[in-house]
């Protein structure tokens, strides 16, 4: 804890200089999940990638402390020794906890428990004129509504609370095959279905590219002691394709279950990085050779590094959007008319954000978010069309009342994006909190055109 005292009093110290100068300063954290381009430039940012100890495990409060670089991998190792797990564990190892906190993360558990930044239930920050502030839902309540999902334009990060709940060893899932026939109109309603089972706790689910016997999967979760009765070989490493194939002893039946180790299970979609692998494999065949061969380069953290170095990502679409339920068949269909990127990630989220970016414009218990990750055919895309779709797909979430993740660039202007989220409220909470020296968030997240290679930082 003193070293972090100490750290903490330094980032304060760069940061209270930066106030007094009047300079523009950004925060560097290291490895970044999001797309969005910018330079960096070390004489306008301040390094926090030191910041990356887990303080506590508080097994009588069930949270764990953590400091924000702290990975997913790591904290999930670290509590499963307590037989604990956070309440929402995101989908990739190297997702940070200060990075699903300040942005947006959702996984199979979401259905119960919502957004990541929903489970953190106290933060230190250290505000743009350098003074360290406590924060939680007690207390600054108002700022806490700010950070969480305020993309860092608040103030930085610099320790968190997080919640656990009790874990297993294992994960027993149960995947539901919905046959192509009538599977258009019958996904949601197995994934509503799904979430009112109360034998489980994780569902998520995905809808494959047609033709394809298998319209889609909706995976349920349960933990469980149980060892599995006999162990059979992956099918395959990347989840998506493991999940699609379904046991010859089992093709007469619309279910089936296996038991996979916990960690195995919430970390499932990080080999492969969901299907952008196959993208990143570039010129190699994408088949069980290649990727056995290419393994320890298929995690999501170096694929998405990857595709970030070569440009790709102006070249495919990587967007995330929650709809209300009732209309998220409608965001389907139009993505299967006019998009065509598969396979489509399934993920019920239940919202009660406090967050002012996450607001949603149609209030609603259970959200759906659908993940788009990919190009037609699988063929990285023109510059040109990539935005025009990202475009179109952004003003389809906005008509069906849907909110877009802020990870990737947003193409909307910024009067659109200020009809979405709340202007006055955002920028006097930013001035309350002398967060003007910080970048404000639509300069953070907008699409700043074509750029050769991408130099991206957070
Ligand atoms: C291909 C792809 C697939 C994805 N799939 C999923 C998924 O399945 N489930 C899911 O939950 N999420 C998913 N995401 C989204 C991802 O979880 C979020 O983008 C998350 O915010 C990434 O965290 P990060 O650690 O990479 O941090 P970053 O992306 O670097 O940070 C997110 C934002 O928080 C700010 N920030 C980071 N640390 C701090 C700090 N200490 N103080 C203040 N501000 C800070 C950054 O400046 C940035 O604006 C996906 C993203 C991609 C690119």
């Amino acid at each position: 804890m003193d070293t972090h005292k100490f750290e903490v009093r330094e980032i304060a110290k760069r940061v209270r200089d930066f106030h007094r100068a009047k300079k523009p300063f950004r925060m560097y954290h290291g490895s970044s999940y999001n797309t969005h381009s910018s330079g960096y430039n070390s004489r306008t940012m301040i390094d926090i990638t030191h910041l990356r100890h887990i303080l506590a495990i508080n097994t009588m409060r069930n949270c764990a402390v953590v400091e924000p670089n702290v990975s997913m991998g790591q904290l999930v190792k670290e509590t499963l020794k307590y037989r604990l797990i956070p309440i929402v564990v995101p989908s990739f190892r190297s997702i940070t906890v200060g990075g699903a906190f300040s942005g947006i993360a959702a996984e199979s558990s979401s259905y119960k428990s919502g957004y990541f930044s929903q489970s953190v239930t106290r933060v230190e920050v250290v505000l743009g004129n350098g003074d360290r502030v406590k924060v939680s839902c007690e207390e600054h309540q108002e700022l806490f509504s700010g950070l969480a999902g305020g993309l860092g334009t608040f103030g930085i990060v610099t320790l968190l609370e997080v919640s656990l709940m009790p874990a297993m060893e294992r994960i027993e899932i149960t995947y539901s095959l919905i046959p192509d026939s009538g599977g258009r109109d019958e996904t949601i309603a197995a994934c509503q279905k799904a979430i009112g089972n109360p034998k489980y706790e994780f569902v998520d689910g995905m809808i494959f590219k047609p033709p394809s016997p298998i319209y889609a999967v909706i995976v349920q979760g349960r933990m469980t002691d149980e060892s599995p009765r006999k162990t059979s070989p992956r099918k395959d490493s990347w989840f998506y394709l493991h999940a699609a194939t379904r046991p010859i002893e089992t093709w007469n039946s619309p279910t089936y279950t296996e038991i996979l180790p916990i960690a195995d299970y919430l970390f499932r979609y990080d080999c492969g990085a969901y299907w952008l692998g196959k993208l990143a494999l570039g010129i190699f065949p994408c088949n069980s050779v290649t990727k056995k061969l290419i393994s320890p380069w298929l995690r999501a953290d170096r694929i998405v590094t990857a595709l970030h170095k070569a440009g790709h990502t102006q070249h495919l679409i990587i967007q995330d959007a929650v709809l209300p339920i009732e209309n998220a068949d409608k965001f389907i269909h139009y993505l299967e008319d006019r998009v065509q990127i598969y396979p489509l990630w399934l993920c019920p989220v239940r919202v009660n954000s406090i967050s002012i970016m996450q607001q949603h414009p149609q209030s609603a218990d259970i959200l759906i978010n659908i993940g788009i990750r990919g190009c037609p055919d699988d063929t990285l895309m023109e510059y040109d069309r990539f935005k025009t779709m990202s475009q179109h797909i952004e003003s389809r979430i906005g008509e069906l009342g849907g909110l877009k993740w802020l990870y990737p660039p947003v193409f909307c202007t910024e009067e659109e994006f200020w009809k979405i989220h709340d202007l006055g409220k955002y920028n006097e909470l930013r001035e309350k909190n002398h967060a003007g020296l910080l970048l404000n968030v639509y300069e953070k997240v907008r699409a700043r055109g074509k750029i050769r290679k991408s130099n991206w930082t957070t």
